[in-house]
């Protein structure tokens, strides 16, 4: 088939550029203000591959400032989304460990003795300070609490309703084409194969789809993305080594909650120090909330789903939570390398938008807004190329997208950010340092150097436990975990003091009762397994297993010989075990031994 505009992937940064082109490509009376090349007197042809089942069955907390959406919408405050509200309350709060089990340096101790010690003259309560002074790149004054999944659905309806831009969910995109250096559209996924992509009955071979300009909006973890960056590699001095995992519950808050619609509260320091958390609250008692795990927090067993669990656990947050119900859950892997990890933007029928293309903020945490803008970016350019006839040359793009974001604010306030989380490859209390130094100076001091891979940071599980599970131990939980096919991290954690999750079937369900009940995680059959363990022989020598410790659907598990095993139907597309490996891939220290390829399914909640 051919078409003049293919996108892949739905998310914020599409939803940008479709809004802001669909718009342009007809006049009022209906006649096409510029002409598609492919169909002569029809307005250009565009269409969006989502990989979804839906559009907004993603993940994503979401307070945003909003001056991108609102610059391309401004009837958003008024346009009645659900889950929508103006930021109220901000607090930032340091959450101390009121278990006495997370892994706390010297100086953390002397520190909380200190608050307890003066609490009486703190802002303290219920094993929390709030801090007295935030610097400002934390605040989203003036902004809005948003379900990024109820926003996108409200905005694929707007898109669509122009009548100039298809979108098609449930269509992952598998590979890009290309003609040499040139991307010539894309090849959607093959359909009737056997896990391993051995075409079977009903073999369906994707569909390719033809078009001179593929936008490649697909995220931080996207496959096409990642085959771009494999073809052309990245600018010197660039790459993505910053990662986190955010996984999020949405929660019924029970009646009679005294949190406002609006408030935000953003946490550190429980139940492990390195890990970050945030709780807002949308109209009508609903709530997000949810813990971010990053790629710098050296544990070998850093399990997302168990520590959220001991985190809306704090007595804090508990007394808000505590008779709350779950309506949703779901994870998804955050690009924390900012302008850092931004690849080449542009080629010969090409252009990349969004997280993928390095557009996140990570001194402020903000990703949805600037993603958005790169799009609108990319639609002004493609607009102004369509009207003068001009091709999608990889100097034409130059000249007209990549101009405008670097002449933007998202360029700007990204390169101020580019450095900011350097600190956390020390710790938590220089990285906390290191951000405020940097937003002080705007960008021109960080503290340390820059993030070597994931995998170099990791620790053995014998390093990590060492002054808290002698080996011979550690060695006996690893074994009885491998009989039983069970990950290590519930038994890791019960022998560091972490008390049992007191299960109410409600808000605290097990691993497994949230894919079911929160994601409604489902895989249509017919598919090819879309996490491959690239060489088995380096998984069977593997002591570390991250890869099964850290999936947020426990879709990896023990398998034969040592080799881990996959299932399709609990993945919740989260990408996390893209970065979470311990051994890295033979000739490239930046990309490790699993690969995360395109694939159907995941959750089907809107809610995220
Ligand atoms: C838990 C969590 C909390 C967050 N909180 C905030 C916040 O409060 N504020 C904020 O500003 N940002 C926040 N972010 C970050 C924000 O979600 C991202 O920066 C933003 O979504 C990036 O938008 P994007 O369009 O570039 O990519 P994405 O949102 O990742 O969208 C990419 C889309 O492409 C699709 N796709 C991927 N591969 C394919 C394929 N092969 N074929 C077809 N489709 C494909 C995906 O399904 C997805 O829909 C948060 C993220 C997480 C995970
Ligand atoms: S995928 Fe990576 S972490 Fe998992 S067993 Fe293999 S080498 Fe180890
Ligand atoms: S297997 Fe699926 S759920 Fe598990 S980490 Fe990978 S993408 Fe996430």
């Amino acid at each position: 088939m051919d078409v003049d505009i293919v996108c892949v992937g739905f998310g914020p940064a599409t939803a940008g550029f479709l809004t802001t082109l669909s718009k342009r490509l007809v006049n009022a009376d209906g006649t096409p203000a510029v002409e598609s090349p492919t169909q002569p007197g029809l307005p250009p042809q565009v269409l969006c591959y989502e990989r979804a089942d839906a559009i907004g069955f993603g993940v994503s907390g979401v307070v945003t400032r909003g001056r991108a959406l609102r610059a391309s919408l401004p009837d958003l405050d008024k346009a009645g989304i659900p889950m929508a509200a103006s930021v109220g309350e901000e607090k930032v709060l340091y959450l101390l460990d009121p278990v006495g089990a997370s892994r706390r340096s010297r100086t953390l101790r002397l520190a909380d003795s200190l608050i307890r010690a003066t609490q009486w003259a703190l802002p303290f309560e219920h094993a929390a300070v709030e801090l007295p002074w935030t610097p400002a790149f934390l605040h989203k004054h003036g902004g809005l609490v948003l379900s990024l999944g109820q926003f996108l659905q409200w905005v694929g309806a707007q898109v669509q309703s122009t009548g100039t831009v298809q979108i098609w969910p449930g269509t992952p995109v598998a590979q890009a084409l290309w003609e040499e250096n040139q991307v010539v559209g894309v090849r959607l996924l093959d359909q009737g194969v056997d896990k391993a992509g051995t075409p079977g009955d009903g073999f369906l071979p994707g569909m390719d789809i033809r078009a001179a300009l593929t936008v490649v909006g697909d995220g931080p973890v996207g496959p096409i993305g990642q085959q771009f960056d494999a073809h052309f590699g990245r600018p010197e001095d660039h790459h993505a080594r910053d990662w986190a995992i955010g996984m999020k519950f949405v929660v019924d808050l029970p009646e009679g909650t005294p949190l406002k619609p609006g408030t935000v509260l953003h946490t550190f320091g429980f139940p492990e120090p390195e890990l970050f958390g945030f709780l807002y609250v949308h109209p009508d008692r609903v709530a997000s909330l949810g813990l971010f795990v990053p790629s710098w927090f050296d544990s070998p067993t850093r399990t997302a789903y168990r520590y959220l669990q001991h985190w809306m656990l704090h007595p804090y947050l508990w007394r808000y939570l505590q008779g709350a119900k779950l309506r949703s859950w779901g994870a998804k892997t955050l690009g924390e390398s900012g302008r850092r990890g931004e690849p080449h933007l542009v080629g010969d029928g090409f252009a990349r938008i969004g997280e993928g293309s390095g557009s996140t903020n990570v001194l402020t945490g903000s990703g949805v807004d600037e993603a958005w803008a790169t799009g609108v970016q990319l639609a002004e350019a493609v607009f102004e190329l369509l009207k003068a006839k001009k091709p999608f040359t990889q100097q034409n793009l130059d000249e007209t997208y990549v101009r405008r974001r670097r002449e933007s604010w998202v360029e700007e306030e990204g390169r101020v950010a580019e450095k900011s989380r350097d600190g956390f490859q020390r710790g938590v209390v220089s990285g906390m340092l290191g951000m405020v130094l940097t937003s002080l100076t705007k960008g021109r001091f960080s503290l340390f150097k820059g993030p070597v891979p994931p995998h170099a940071r990791l620790k053995t599980l014998e390093d990590y436990f060492r002054n808290r599970i002698p080996p011979e131990e550690l060695a006996q939980l690893r074994k009885e975990c491998a009989i039983k096919g069970v990950s290590l991290h519930g038994a890791l954690m019960h022998r560091c003091g972490w008390p049992a999750i007191p299960y109410d079937g409600q808000l605290l369900v097990s691993h497994q009762d949230a894919l079911l009940l929160g994601g409604k995680v489902q895989a249509p059959p017919g598919y090819a397994d879309h996490v491959v363990f690239l060489y088995p022989n380096l998984c069977e020598q593997c002591g570390t297993k991250i890869c099964i410790e850290a999936c947020s659907g426990q879709a990896i598990a023990p398998g034969e010989k040592g080799v881990p095993a996959f299932d399709r139907e609990k993945c919740v597309h989260c990408g996390a075990c893209l970065w979470n490996c311990a051994q890295p891939a033979p000739g490239n220290p930046d990309r490790m031994n699993i690969a995360f390829r395109a694939g159907t399914g995941g959750l089907h909640s809107a809610e995220n």
